[in-house]
């Protein structure tokens, strides 16, 4: 059994910080709302006052947070706080360029460190069955690894600093991008009279095959599971979806990578949201773009 600290129990944070209490860590944790904390407690969290209160005894730090700079500024709040030789463990969605900041601070109070950004949405994190891809030294990734491994399926060692971080934007602007073009094929073929269980069965089986047919289809009927079936309720929001690939533009903008789908998909998927669609499952883009096509 180990202490570990997890600050920000919001929709990932807390089913994950659960699953640490079902092994048997002790888990300390913060968060700024009181509804997160509440669920928290109920979870077999011990909720403590403050970060710094949280993490004073932990073994390993686990943030969940929303963006880079509130990564940042809870590291710079907390590398003092910390027990030494105590591991920062980042999983939130963030820049590149933010995570290997957030490395930098964590050295700089003599922690190890990894960015371990996730894969497999809320019900992921609720039945353990993330994927994480992490970056940092093998030195590090060994160390992080007991402490990921009761939350998640798959742990993939991607790199050094920030190399979690870059599979995680790269591998969600072909989500975004496939989604699209799985998207436009069905509306294509609802023009031509096309079945769309024909489609789905051809496509599966041959070169259309993708996890955003097989998984995500977005209109109901071939794939029963999928959001498509259920008023497009997430899985994985737009907003998200949205989220990932700007931070996809942000890193393409600097290192010159030509990137001119991406930006397209950045631009739907923002005017989708901006029409108030946030909250629905990406694969409702489909919706948007059978609109633009009405006569
Ligand atoms: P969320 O907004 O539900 O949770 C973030 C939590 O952090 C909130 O409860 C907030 O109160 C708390 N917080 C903010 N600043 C804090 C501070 N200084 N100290 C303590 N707590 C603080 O977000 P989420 O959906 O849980 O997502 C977290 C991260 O995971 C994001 O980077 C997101 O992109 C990524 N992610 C989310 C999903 C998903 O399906 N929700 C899937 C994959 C990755």
């Amino acid at each position: 059994m180990a202490a570990i600290a997890f600050i920000g129990l919001g929709n990932m944070g807390n089913p994950m910080a659960a699953n640490l209490v079902k092994a048997g860590h002790a888990v300390t944790g913060f968060d700024l709302a009181e509804a997160s904390r509440e669920i928290a407690r109920n979870n077999g969290v011990d909720i403590k006052q403050s970060g710094a209160a949280a993490v004073a005894d932990a073994d390993a730090v686990i943030t969940m947070l929303y963006d880079g700079p509130k990564v940042l500024n809870v590291y710079a709040e907390l590398g003092a706080m910390a027990k030494p030789g105590a591991i920062f463990i980042d999983c939130s969605t963030i820049e590149v360029g933010d995570a290997r900041e957030a490395h930098k601070i964590a050295a700089d109070y003599d922690h190890a460190s990894v960015d371990s950004p996730v894969s497999g949405g809320v019900a992921g994190a609720r039945d353990g069955t993330l994927t994480f891809m992490v970056g940092g030294t093998p030195a590090a990734f060994e160390r992080a690894k007991p402490f990921l491994e009761p939350m998640c399926e798959r742990i993939i060692h991607c790199g050094g600093d920030g190399a979690g971080q870059a599979t995680k934007i790269c591998n969600n602007l072909m989500l975004g991008i496939s989604m699209l073009g799985v998207s436009e094929a069905f509306l294509l073929a609802e023009k031509l009279g096309l079945s769309e269980q024909v489609l789905f069965d051809v496509a599966t089986s041959r070169a259309g095959i993708s996890r955003a047919l097989l998984r995500y289809c977005p209109v109901p009927g071939p794939v029963p599971t999928s959001p498509a079936n259920f008023g497009y309720r997430p899985g994985f929001t737009s907003a998200l979806m949205s989220k990932d690939l700007k931070l996809a533009q942000a890193a393409a903008q600097k290192t010159s990578a030509i990137t001119p789908l991406g930006t397209l998909a950045s631009q739907l998927f923002a005017l989708f949201n901006a029409n108030g669609n946030g909250a629905k499952d990406f694969s409702a883009i489909i919706t948007m773009l059978r609109g633009m096509g009405k006569p």
